[in-house]
């Protein structure tokens, strides 16, 4: 049975339906992991297997996922880290998974370690239904007439509902699909699974997690939110760490940061207390547009901004040499010249 777990396997890549403007954002939660630091961090995989299979963690289906397909974005853009957009794809994708009766519940230690004593989905979840898919900033909720079902997807991790993945590759991921790295899985009464497939384990789920936790969904932040996320006093803090910051305004990460900085015209190192008004209402519109059109080009990594990221890198805009620093805790590019 393990040497046919470990078989690596593609799975089918679901296409996204886009509601331009009105991508549909439901408020809620959590302090999304970004798993900064993760840079020596390498997939598990046999503990996966041998902690979880005696739970039949894998039962007589065998295997959940199934056939491929490309992507042709990626081939374009290079693959994507879960930021809030891939987030917004996994909740399409776990529009599939309501109202179906759940059968059992599987977590390994590593997607299971936030769950509170007494709260294990495991024994909550089956005989429920989820009622409804949500998203706050980068982390996904599935409403049950009881507890709400939460995930987080750190830095590698993927949705795979009935042998569909929401995305098929992602930056720090291995590029492919293996029922080793599976962390939890939903299995329903008709035969179905949702999968939660991370390979370096930083995502996580648990019940009722603390959507108040996190600022307001960056998808639709108003402008008075924004302003007050931004800060008032003094300098504030470095303008792009201050969009990293989910308890500000939860679902940018490193990628879409850069990217919204650079079309704003705004330097990453300003204090985020220090800009304009009408600095203020360029960068709340632009943040905007990008998360708009990224999500229908197919990812945060699709941004006009992304190809220049790398040492030699030059502003697509004014072909100044980009600079680089580590701001807010993640390599940063941006374009000296035109990012004041
Ligand atoms: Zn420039």
């Amino acid at each position: 049975m393990r040497a046919v777990l470990q078989v690596a396997v593609d799975v089918q890549m679901k296409r996204f339906v886009v509601a331009l403007g009105t991508v549909v954002v439901q408020d809620v939660v959590g302090t999304g992991n970004d798993a900064s630091g993760a840079a020596g961090a390498k997939a598990a995989g046999d503990d996966f297997v041998v902690e979880l299979s005696p739970l039949g963690f894998f039962n007589s289906h065998g295997r959940y996922l199934t056939e491929s397909a490309t992507n042709p974005t990626m081939e374009r853009y290079g693959p994507p880290m879960p930021e809030i957009l891939e987030i917004e794809y996994y909740r399409q994708l776990a529009e599939g998974a309501l109202d179906r009766s759940i059968k059992s519940v599987a977590i390994d230690r590593y997607a299971g370690r936030s769950i509170a004593p007494g709260m294990n989905p495991k024994d909550v979840l089956p005989g429920l239904s989820f009622t409804a898919a949500r998203r706050r900033g980068k982390l996904l909720l599935l409403d049950t007439e009881g507890p709400v079902f939460g995930m987080r997807f750190g830095m590698t991790g993927g949705l795979v509902l009935d042998g569909v993945a929401g995305i098929d590759k992602l930056e720090y991921g291995p590029g492919t699909y293996e029922d080793k790295w599976i962390r939890a899985g939903v299995y329903f009464e008709d035969g179905g699974a949702l999968l939660f497939h991370d390979p370096r384990r930083f995502g996580r789920v648990s019940l009722n997690p603390d959507e108040e936790a996190l600022g307001p969904d960056a998808f639709s932040i108003t402008l008075k939110e924004f302003r007050a996320a931004l800060g008032a006093r003094g300098e504030g803090p470095a303008l792009k760490a201050r969009l990293l910051d989910q308890t500000k305004i939860a679902g940018i990460g490193n990628l879409l940061a850069d990217e919204i900085l650079w079309r704003a015209r705004l330097s990453p190192l300003r204090g985020s207390a220090s800009l304009t008004e009408s600095e203020i209402k360029r960068l709340h519109r632009v943040q905007h547009a990008v998360l708009i059109q990224l999500f229908e080009r197919g990812g945060s990594h699709t941004g006009d901004h992304m190809d220049e990221r790398h040492p030699g890198g030059r502003c697509s805009k004014d072909g100044h040499a980009l600079h680089r620093a580590t701001v807010g805790g993640r390599t940063t590019w941006w374009c000296p010249k035109h990012q004041v």
